[in-house]
């Protein structure tokens, strides 16, 4: 199987790309997606949402390469999963030294004063973990990311179409017009914007790049992730994908298509603050501060 570009060998077959097309394909993607959708200005400073994983591990490679001018900061949440975190947190701290990113850590233990393992161990909170820490952690993300230009997610093509679909199996309309490369309101005080420049880039194609890129990175999955709903729609897509190409694009591409009309009917026109923290929040009390109330 010969590249489509060149004569070499393809390391990818659909597109049938070898090794310097496919990375040039997928940085293409990526570039292509920042200026079609607006997401990341002449920003002094960049924050990148980090995991030591593949997608948020590539993302922060790719903001370096693309805007040499702006400082990049990698942010990264320690929830305090055992096995997990501590591992591609490692990983992390080495590809950081090794590209010379600034990283800044925060851990829920500091922050929270109990570890996601702690908060799952003690059983007082009757949610999923993934809830929890998703919770938790978006606040987290944003209480650091302020004073950033924006906050970039290493979220792809994947991710996007399970939400999408999570959200519509739910019907949780006002949560799915909260989706797209770009989201949240730029406008809430205090909220800084967060993007998705992965957004058109596949999980596999992701994995590929952070292979042929030879980004150290671990391909472990969270303990937890095998309890989340999520996971049984990543298989389910994963199956029709399989089976009907194109599926996951097609999710995301008809999305795309009805988002400016479910920004309007959705738009949160008086954003509030919670009144414990005064962080951004749709309540009066915003579902961090209700959660860490309930596991002291
Ligand atoms: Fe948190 Fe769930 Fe992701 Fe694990 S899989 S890091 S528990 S959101
Ligand atoms: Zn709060």
């Amino acid at each position: 199987m010969k590249c489509k570009k060149c004569k070499e060998n393809a390391v990818i077959s659909s597109p049938h790309l070898c090794r310097k097309h496919f990375i040039e394909y997928f940085e293409k993607k990526v570039h292509d997606c920042i200026n079609k959708y607006g997401l990341i200005g002449r920003f002094d400073s960049i924050c990148v949402a980090s995991s030591g994983g593949k997608d948020s591990t590539a993302a922060l490679y790719l903001m370096k390469k693309f805007f040499p001018e702006s400082k990049v900061t990698a942010l990264v949440i320690d929830e305090g999963i055992k096995g997990y975190r501590d591992k591609t947190l490692i990983d992390l701290k080495r590809f950081c030294a090794k590209n010379k990113i600034n990283l800044n850590i925060i851990s829920f233990k500091k922050e929270f004063g109990k570890t996601l393992d702690e908060i799952i161990k003690s059983k007082k909170l009757k949610i999923k973990p993934c809830n929890i820490c998703g919770t938790m952690r978006r606040y987290l993300l944003n209480k650091y990311s302020r004073g950033y230009g924006c906050i970039v997610t290493g979220h792809n093509l994947d991710d996007e179409a399970q939400a999408i679909i999570m959200n519509l199996f739910r019907n949780q309309i006002d949560v799915l017009a909260r989706l797209g490369p770009k989201t949240g309101i730029s406008a809430q005080k205090n909220f800084t914007q967060r993007v998705k420049p992965l957004y058109f880039c596949s999980e596999k194609e992701s994995a590929i790049y952070a292979l042929l890129m030879g980004f150290d990175v671990s391909f472990n999955e969270c303990p937890y992730v095998v309890e989340s709903y999520r996971a049984d729609l990543r298989d389910l897509l994963n199956d029709y994908e399989s089976r009907h190409k194109g599926t996951k694009l097609n999710i995301v591409s008809s999305f795309l298509k009805m988002l400016p009309k479910l920004k309007a009917r959705y738009a949160n026109s008086s954003p509030i603050t919670c009144k414990v923290c005064g962080e951004p929040s749709s309540k009066d009390v915003c579902n961090a501060c209700t959660l860490v109330e309930k596991i002291r």
